[in-house]
Order: C-alpha cells, then sequence, then structure tokens
C-alpha cells in the first residue's frame, strides 16, 4: 500500500514536472492590428483608445519594439507563421495562393510532440488545415457579423459579432480538450481587418472626440520614388462606400440590422447632404476610418481579456505562455494610407507580447529585430521539442528568457511579392533598424529608396542620391545579397 502509494507520487510529481516542462501555447492573432493601436506601445492614440487587456499582456510579460514582417500582408504573413519559412519557400507568396497543407508546419510537429492542437477563427490559406486536432476557420476574410465557421470544409452558421464568437468557440475547445495533454490554441481574429464594422455595443464610442490626425496625412510623396506616389490605399480617394460604411458588408439579422443603422443611417445621410470637397472630405473619412478601425480594436482587447480571465479561474496562467501578435502593421491615416505591403514602418512592424510566467521578467522590453519568421521555433522550443534545420527563424526564448544571444541577427529582409494590390509594386529590401534600403526592380520602375529612420522617423525623404551616405547604402546592398542567397532568394 505505502509502495503503491509512493509511486503515484512520483508519478505525479513527475506529471507535475513534465507540464510545467512542456507549456501551453496560446497564440492570439489579429488581422492589421497597428501597433499604434494598442496603448502598451504608447504612440499618439493610446489615451483615447486604450487597451487595457493587451497591455496586461506586456506588463506581466514581455513588449516587442520590433517584430518585423517578412512580407506584409494577410495569407503569406500566416504561412510563414506556420512553416518557420519565407514566402517563396512555404509557397504562400500572395493572397492568390493556395497554403500546400502536405508540407512540415509547427502543428503537425508539436502534434508529434504530443501537444494538443487547434486553429479557431481567420485561417486565410484556402486549403482545409491540416496539423490541427481541431479546426472551425472563417472561409477568406469572413465578415463581422454571424459567421459561417468550416470544419472541414462543412460550415456551421453561427449568429452574434465575429470577434466575441471566436471567443466563445477558443473558450469552448478549452473546456473540451484533454486536460492531460499540453496544447497549442490559435485564436485567430478577422478583426480590425476592413471593411470596419463595430460590435453593436461600441457604436458609440469615440462619438464626442475627434482622433487626433497623423501628421503624414497629407504626404504628397514628394521625397520617394514613384512607387509610394501611384498607391491606390488612400485615405482620400480609394476607400469606398463600404470601407466608409455607406454600404454594409455582414449579413445582418432584422435586429442587429436595426441598431446598426440607426447609428450609421442618419449619419451617413448628413455626410451626403454636406458634400464635403477637397481636405475637408479627407478629414472626414479619416475620422468615420479610425474610429470604426478603434472600435473594432475595442472587441478584440475585451475578447483578449475574457481568455485571460479564463487562464486565471482554471489555474492555467502559470503554465501558459500567451503570445499576442497580429499578421502584419497597418497604416492608420500615415501617409495618406489604409492598409498595409509597404516596407515602411507602420506596416513592417507586428506588435507582438508574450507573457511566459516564471520565465519572462514583467514588464521587460526587447528591441531585438525579431519577426514572424521566429514563431514556429519559438513554439517548438517552447515546447521542447526539436528545431527542424530548414527552418529559417530563431526561437525567441533565450531573449525572452533576460538573454539576447550576442549572435542575434542584425538585420532583416523584407519581401513583398503581390504586384499591384493598392497599387503596391513588388519590392524587397533590408533594414538594420537605423538605416533602410529598398528595391523596387520592376522595369516601369527600377528605384532604389534609402532612409535615416533616426533622422528620418516618418521616411518622407529617401537619401539614395546623398553622397554622404553612400557608404551605408553599400554596406546595406551587401547586406541584401548577403541574405537572399541566406534565404535562398531566387528572383
Ligand atoms: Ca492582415
Amino acid at each position: 500500500m505505502r509502495i503503491t502509494f509512493a509511486i503515484l507520487f512520483v508519478l505525479s510529481f513527475h506529471a507535475r514536472v513534465q507540464s510545467t516542462e512542456r507549456p501551453n501555447i496560446l497564440f492570439i492573432f489579429t488581422d492589421d492590428h497597428a501597433l499604434n493601436a494598442i496603448s502598451a506601445y504608447g504612440g499618439p492614440l493610446a489615451k483615447i483608445a486604450p487597451t487595457p487587456h493587451l497591455d496586461r499582456i506586456a506588463s506581466e510579460g514581455m513588449l516587442f519594439k520590433h517584430c518585423l514582417v517578412t512580407n506584409s500582408i494577410c495569407g503569406p504573413s500566416r504561412a510563414v507563421v506556420l512553416t518557420g519559412k519565407h514566402s517563396h519557400l512555404n509557397g504562400f507568396k500572395t493572397n492568390k495562393n493556395r497554403f500546400d497543407g502536405s508540407q512540415q508546419t509547427v502543428s503537425k510537429l508539436l502534434q508529434k510532440a504530443g501537444y494538443q492542437t487547434a486553429i479557431i477563427g481567420k485561417w486565410h490559406l484556402k486549403s482545409v488545415p491540416t496539423g490541427f486536432d481541431h479546426h472551425e476557420v472563417l472561409k477568406g476574410q469572413g465578415q463581422y457579423y454571424n459567421p459561417r465557421l468550416f470544419t472541414g470544409g462543412k460550415p456551421t452558421q453561427h449568429t452574434g459579432y465575429t470577434t466575441d464568437i471566436i471567443t466563445d468557440r477558443s473558450l469552448k475547445w478549452l473546456d473540451e480538450r484533454d486536460p492531460k495533454k499540453p496544447f497549442l490554441l490559435m485564436s485567430q481574429h478577422k478583426a480590425p481587418h476592413g471593411k470596419w464594422e463595430p460590435a453593436l455595443r461600441h457604436l458609440n464610442l469615440f462619438d464626442k472626440i475627434d482622433i487626433p490626425e497623423p501628421p503624414t496625412l497629407f504626404d504628397d510623396y514628394s521625397g520617394r520614388s514613384r512607387a509610394a506616389k501611384n498607391h491606390k490605399m488612400g485615405i482620400a480617394k480609394d476607400m469606398g462606400p463600404s470601407r466608409l460604411m455607406f454600404k454594409y458588408s455582414s449579413k445582418f439579422t432584422p435586429e442587429q440590422f436595426k441598431v446598426f443603422n440607426a447609428y450609421f443611417g442618419p449619419r451617413n445621410k448628413a455626410a451626403k447632404q454636406a458634400q464635403l470637397t477637397g481636405k475637408a472630405r479627407t478629414r472626414w473619412n479619416y475620422q468615420r476610418y479610425i474610429k470604426n478601425y478603434l472600435r473594432c480594436v475595442k472587441a478584440v482587447d475585451e475578447n483578449v481579456g475574457r481568455l485571460l480571465k479564463y487562464l486565471d479561474e482554471k489555474g492555467l496562467a502559470d503554465n501558459t505562455v500567451v503570445i499576442y501578435s497580429s499578421d502584419q502593421g497597418f497604416y492608420l491615416g500615415e501617409h495618406g494610407w489604409f492598409d498595409k505591403r509597404w516596407m515602411y514602418e507602420e506596416s513592417l512592424h507586428m506588435p507582438l507580447l508574450v507573457r511566459w510566467p516564471g520565465v519572462t521578467k514583467p514588464k521587460s522590453i526587447s528591441k531585438a529585430l525579431v519577426s514572424n519568421l521566429d514563431f514556429a521555433q519559438t513554439f517548438l522550443d517552447i515546447a521542447n521539442a526539436k528545431q527542424p534545420a530548414d527552418m529559417q527563424g530563431r526561437s525567441l526564448t533565450s531573449i525572452l528568457k533576460g538573454q539576447t544571444p550576442k549572435n542575434w541577427r542584425k538585420t532583416h529582409y523584407y519581401h513583398y511579392y503581390e504586384a499591384g494590390g493598392h497599387g503596391v509594386p513588388i519590392h524587397y529590401g533590408v533594414t538594420n533598424g537605423t538605416h533602410k534600403l529598398i528595391r523596387f526592380p520592376s522595369e516601369k520602375l527600377d528605384a532604389w529608396e534609402f532612409f535615416d529612420l533616426k533622422k528620418d522617423p516618418m521616411e518622407l525623404k529617401s537619401q539614395y542620391e546623398d553622397a554622404s551616405y553612400q557608404d551605408s547604402i553599400r554596406e546595406l546592398k551587401n547586406e541584401l545579397q548577403r541574405l537572399r542567397k541566406l534565404y535562398k532568394i531566387e528572383n
């Protein structure tokens, strides 16, 4: 009897040690969430639009100041997260591609390592998810209200606000999972991707205030190559009726429509009657856009709070690594833009907040150049699983432990492939955090840009022709060649 008890004790102790060694991973991933719309990052909107639950992850863990995306657009960023490989190797270079689910992914490797894996919400890779014990995903972009979630290609219709529903479903999966195994849950929101339809409870938020305009709202693009000027992502001209909420995208229930339209209907009528033009119209568009965007963010923040509360209440918080990120950054009126794609700072930066209790010191800030290329290896390292040699990133665990390796990367390679989307041409480049070199290789453009990010953080003047920068430019050109070889870029 005593011996049995002793064995049981040892076994249970062993189980506890095992589970301490192999924490759960809760990966909350949103779409198009700009750093400037997370108050933990400071920024001009931090006081107006606080995100207390996201800030909690930062204050109990680490905030990464320079998490840089490899290819600033939805599907490609997600494919990099899953594979730990640049777009040209994982095969998902543009949103027109279809993800090859037969390839190696972090979810498959974690499954093999004994993790339960689930993805709930936005997938955006067209093929049926592989490597997950459970998936229920939106088709394409999905919609903000009454989403259909697909499992094995079969849809289930839900009624309500999509950001809430993705969390409801995530909580349900957590409740029903096998508590004896560690888990990877990828809870992935459509929000705050356009067309920005806020939750009914947030329609009145920011009603009484004007959101400050970014200093480059009326950028004339004069200091750069023709590329920026040729954009089709202008707040002034390119938003169209559905991004400005003159037209609704979701299929509402009659009750939802009544409330939603009671808010926008009269305001739209007044706006049409005002017949604003020129700068006044741009300013109106900006307010309409930014308020709806921030309202969508508000629902994300509340739902992050629900997940954190669940971990607290179920005693899971201590043994779960919580990671918050978004597939790329976004323009909130900077350079007169919405959308992403460019290698300029706002769309290059992804938010990254990580809470790892007992490992990561609360309130830490990392300035290391990290990337979505590192996520897969980080997950594997957290799980104590082997990192395949063909992955191209590097685990962030040493940084999370407070020890940034001396040989951590000093430069980041970027490559955007989706020619023409919102007028943005194919481009690639390199940044070392203080200087940035961009190449627009198309025959029509054939241009280079070079920015001194310290002197010109808003990237208004390319110094590519400036004689005093020629040494730095040559250095970055060499680095660009080195990285293209290292990552096996063919063209
Ligand atoms: Ca996106």
